[in-house]
């Protein structure tokens, strides 16, 4: 049995925090991609393909990466930016397919894998791409054209594999898009004739996305045509980052309790400064990403003095942090 939207939302909960909308259409998108694999009837369905919309760090590719262990179907990922190498003219879309195969252990069960591609808006079209295809680089537009078939669901030949039948695989596209809202913000206030007023946050002219915004944005109709399915992802607040650093199995804050403790040392973080460390990745603008690497930075010095006994203590302090080893205080 094909696990249902439902199971699939559940499941992705387990490892991805907030995002709750973002979660449930992509489990609706792959619960259909799933159920039509056995699918004997006469109306032609067309694949739920996905472009994730979303500020970088914010779950995208955690939402994806975790379907493969929800679903039983072969899965294999790979940036956009792999596939512009300069010098080739025209992208070769064999590289995901070969990669799908192999993780598949043979082009059967690949027929209904996922291929996630990454940074999708750094494929979009740019103002030198004319000349730059003029003298036969490859440009994103280029890019996206040498995928239309593969999206779309096409026989191809795989050199050395021979042919190799795309119908059923799902891809999950994604990318940051920064400055896609001034498209959305764009066509708003031309079709109400009013200005839009400038305090429309970016996520909520990101929720309102339309297929002519992201062929504004660079992306060609054909590609567009291809991807029925756009989901916005939406900035992480503060107390989501803080639940990133502290919940998930491998979550920042477990990962550095456990390495004081194995200097015998006690490590013991205040909430205050989980959300100073919050506030900091957002003022960042890079979502989760490097939470890992802003606790270490940190915490090194307090790691370099660790005995064994000690017991490390972390709070937030107005403008700054401070650890102490009890008794004294070690930095402030
Ligand atoms: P992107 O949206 O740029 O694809 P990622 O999904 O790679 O970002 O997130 C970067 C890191 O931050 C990952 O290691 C992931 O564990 C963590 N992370 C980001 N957003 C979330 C989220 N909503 N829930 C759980 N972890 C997250």
């Amino acid at each position: 049995m094909s696990p249902s939207a439902q199971e699939i939302e559940t499941a992705l909960h387990a490892h991805v925090i907030g995002q709750d909308k973002a979660v449930r259409e992509l489990a609706v998108a792959v619960a259909m991609h799933v159920g039509a694999r056995d699918y004997q009837g006469s109306t032609p369905l067309q694949k739920m393909n996905v472009l994730l919309v979303g500020p970088t760090g914010t779950g995208k590719t955690e939402m994806v990466s975790r379907l493969a262990d929800v679903i039983d179907v072969p899965f294999a990922s790979l940036p956009a930016t792999a596939m512009t190498q300069p010098g080739f003219t025209g992208f070769d879309p064999d590289q995901i397919l070969k990669k799908l195969i192999q993780r598949a252990g043979g082009k059967e069960r690949a027929r209904d894998g996922i291929c996630f591609i990454d940074e999708v808006d750094k494929i979009a079209r740019r103002p030198t791409d004319d000349s730059d295809q003029a003298k036969g680089l490859t440009t994103g537009v280029g890019v996206q054209q040498s995928l239309l078939d593969i999206l779309g669901g096409a026989v191809v030949e795989i050199l050395g594999q021979g042919p190799f039948d795309t119908r059923g695989v799902l891809f999950v596209l994604s990318g940051a898009f920064v400055g896609l809202e001034r498209m959305v913000a764009g066509r708003l206030a031309a079709a109400s004739r009013v200005a839009r007023p400038l305090s429309a946050d970016r996520a909520t002219l990101l929720r309102q996305v339309e297929p002519r915004d992201l062929v504004a944005y660079g992306l060609i109709p054909e590609f567009v045509g291809r991807i029925p399915v756009v989901i916005p992802l939406r900035p992480l607040t503060e107390a989501e980052i803080v639940r990133i650093l502290t919940e998930p199995k491998a979550a920042p804050v477990r990962q550095m309790v456990e390495r004081f403790a194995m200097l015998g040392a006690r490590l013991e973080i205040d909430s205050t400064w989980l959300l100073q460390v919050g506030r900091e990745a957002i003022a960042r603008d890079t979502g989760a990403r490097a939470l890992l690497g802003v606790l270490q930075a940190h915490l090194s010095q307090a790691y370099r003095d660790a005995r064994d006994g000690d017991i490390v203590h972390v709070r937030g302090l107005e403008g700054g942090i401070e650890i102490s080893r009890a008794p004294e205080v070690l930095v402030t």
